[in-house]
């Protein structure tokens, strides 16, 4: 079986949508033993205008204090051209910085005013100086694809918009590009469509998927992702998460749900189980309320007979 990559996303997307800030220790700390657990990769802020999302404010004090440990790659959200600068200027000074641009575009006109202020058009082209931007900086130039599986004004949204706008984006120099389902709507046979679409309009571009498990198929629609040879998976601790600008958005795949899910099937992912349990356990009380995963919960299960 082909190792998963998993990117951990629950210091940004994980904690943008509580109530209770989270301050900068507490993000560092989960940072730290998520790295400790075996992560590698960690969205760890977002740029965007503080004012709209309190719980982001301190995404440079956080990234000022990331550990220098090698092989660690970090992602900070950018939505707009002034996000992709405040990711550059991390690394100002001969800072460590970020490593990516995480880009994003949202595949509904709708949502993407709402949340971003763009429409799809005015997307694609502020993505296209985005990437651009990131690139010559020195970032790798990702982009996710957002509302990719459903929209939580408009609805349905045709698998062909999502396609169209990968085929963009690949042509804008994204090495990377994700199918976002935002709100968590998605079911198996619709990831495995999209996958099989989205490849055909940007060929040889590595694929990412980012579910929510708003309606109990997240953990399905990762392994319907990884089936249809998806390489990359978003998840977060704890199974954190939701969008200040979507309406009834809950949280993302746990992050111990989807390493039982590939331990128990023989696939790689670099990160010690019992070790994210044990995260989960230390972030609980700094988060003052328990979080929806079940394998936490539950504990780790090897086969072996019980002591
Ligand atoms: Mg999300």
């Amino acid at each position: 079986m082909r190792p998963v990559e998993v990117v951990e996303v629950g210091a940004r997307d994980g904690l943008q949508n509580e109530r209770e800030i989270i301050g900068t220790d507490g993000k560092l700390g989960l940072i730290a033993r998520l790295m400790a657990a075996g992560v590698r990769r960690i969205e760890v802020a977002s740029f965007v205008n503080p004012a709209r999302v309190p719980q982001m404010a301190d995404g440079e004090a956080v990234i000022a204090a990331l550990p220098d440990l090698p092989g660690m790659r970090y992602i900070g959200l950018c939505l707009n051209k002034r996000g992709v600068l405040r990711a550059l200027a991390t690394r100002e000074g001969g800072a460590r910085g970020v490593d990516e641009a995480g880009c994003v575009l949202v595949a509904s006109d709708t949502f993407g005013l709402k949340n971003q202020g763009q429409t799809i058009e005015e997307g694609i082209r502020e993505n296209r100086e985005m990437l651009k931007l990131a690139r010559e900086g020195g970032l790798v130039p990702q982009v996710t694809i957002s509302a990719a599986f459903g929209c939580p004004f408009e609805g349905h949204v045709p698998p062909a918009t999502v396609a169209r706008l990968a085929g963009e984006m690949a042509d804008a120099g994204a090495v990377e590009i994700a199918i976002a389902d935002t709100i968590g709507v998605g079911v198996p046979a619709q990831v495995a469509d999209l996958v099989g679409r989205v490849r055909e309009a940007a060929p040889g571009i590595r694929l990412r998927a980012h579910f929510h498990n708003t309606r109990g198929t997240g953990i399905a629609n990762a392994w319907s992702a990884y089936e249809a040879g998806v390489d990359v998976l978003d998840s977060s601790l704890g199974g954190l998460g939701g969008c200040p600008f979507a309406p009834r958005a809950t949280g993302n795949i746990a992050t111990e749900d989807l390493v039982y899910l590939m331990d128990r099937s023989g696939v790689g992912t670099g990160i010690d189980l019992e070790a994210l349990i044990a995260v989960n356990q230390w972030f609980e009380p700094v988060l003052g309320r328990p979080m929806p995963s079940l394998a936490a919960r539950a504990g780790n299960w090897t086969g072996a007979p019980a002591a």
